[in-house]
């Protein structure tokens, strides 16, 4: 990677990137005196935006079983999904991975994104729309980048204060007020500010829809242990009763059967429906490189491309960020080289699955996607 680049203005840059054309381009998120100095220290640190990076790659989604593969280098053994940490076959722990995309994940992506600033930008943190900048990032996810002076100048602590309010991490059940009082399990209310107000709502959402919602809430948490049967059918016994207590603005959701292990386990359940699923990372790295808008993502051929808010909900990636013309007459004479190219949708057309070997004539967008994914290779027309 070359890093260390400063140009006087963007005619430069681009005459840069026609002349060298790189696979990947990103830029700095940091503001510095001499961003061209060879070394951080040199650089004159300035200040940083506040860089969200939310990315299916980091949600756990089910589309990923049909979609991902991995191959063994050592054997060549083939495992759909997940890569395993071990070859079942010769215990080669080395693999290539293949990891794709679908209308799945990038919904995923999407409404982490609509989450993050519905529910924590705009309604805690009260930051204004116009200082909430969006981009798609080229590929399964999206970048939030927050230019708020407030923002720009916080340390790497605070950022992390911010990260870990967000995903609900270190999460205290003590500081709202959660306790045991004379064996009554004091809860929270709807209108309680933060994490506590977001708990209570959920929990009453979840409730209202009735027996197959709680079921499969706490049979199928996003992350970690499901809760028992018995429970589950405790939590729907007292249904009505919990219902009621939180519309009422009650605090006590006193339980027989369900103790305080129990209601964290629950709480912890709710936090992870909340959450926002953001790469914690990203946000406290000050001296971080982001992708450049209007460049191409290398492993896909898409635009890296900013998005208006309002526009987030019809913005389809497979179509609205194809970097060329939907021109079915222009095509790229193409040969699989992998095991399987999964099926890809690019506009309003679905490619594939493919087999290695198979040689295909496929309009630019697509031809592009499948090489930039490293599942096909150039052939010359025969
Ligand atoms: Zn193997
Ligand atoms: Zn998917």
């Amino acid at each position: 990677m070359v890093r260390h680049m400063q140009f006087p203005s963007n005619k430069y840059l681009i005459r840069h990137l026609i002349t060298t054309a790189p696979r990947h381009s990103y830029h700095s998120a940091t503001y510095y005196e001499r961003p061209g100095a060879e070394t951080m220290d040199q650089k004159g640190y300035i200040s940083c935006d506040f860089v969200v990076d939310i990315d299916a790659d980091h949600i756990p989604t089910n589309c990923r079983q049909n979609h991902d593969y991995a191959i063994c280098k050592a054997c060549g053994a083939f495992f759909q999904g997940e890569k395993p940490l071990k070859c079942s076959k010769c215990d080669g722990t080395k693999f290539d991975k293949i990891s794709w995309i679908c209308d799945e994940c990038l919904e995923v992506s999407k409404k982490q994104v609509f989450n993050l600033i519905e529910n924590f930008l705009l309604s805690d943190f009260s930051i204004p729309i116009e200082d909430i900048n969006l981009y798609f990032s080229g590929h399964r996810g999206y970048h939030v980048h927050l230019k708020t002076k407030a923002f720009l100048d916080l340390d790497q602590d605070a950022r992390r204060e911010i990260s870990d309010y967000v995903t609900g991490e270190g999460f205290s059940f003590k500081i709202w007020d959660y306790k045991m009082i004379q064996n009554n399990m004091m809860g929270f209310s709807i209108d309680d500010p933060g994490w506590a107000g977001k708990i209570a709502k959920e929990l009453y959402n979840i409730l209202v829809l009735g027996e197959p919602r709680i079921k499969e809430v706490f049979e199928n948490p996003i992350y970690g242990k499901k809760l028992s049967t018995s429970l589950i059918n405790i939590i729907i016994s007292n249904r009505q009763y919990l219902i009621k207590q939180i519309s009422d603005k009650r605090k006590i959701w006193q339980v027989a059967g369900i103790g305080e292990k129990t209601w964290i386990r629950i709480f912890e359940i709710l936090r992870d429906r909340i959450k926002a699923d953001i790469d914690v990372v990203v946000s406290i790295d000050l001296h971080r490189l982001i992708r450049l808008e209007g460049t191409l993502h290398g492993k896909t051929g898409f635009k890296v491309m900013k998005i208006k808010y309002d526009n987030l909900k019809d913005f389809d990636p497979l179509k609205d960020a194809l970097s060329f013309p939907d021109d079915q007459d222009n095509t790229l004479d193409i040969e699989i080289s992998a095991p399987i190219s999964p099926k890809i949708r690019i506009g309003d057309t679905n490619y594939g699955p493919y087999n290695l070997g198979e040689k295909l004539k496929l309009p630019l967008n697509a031809a592009l996607f499948l090489l930039c994914k490293e599942v096909a290779q150039i052939k010359p027309p025969s």
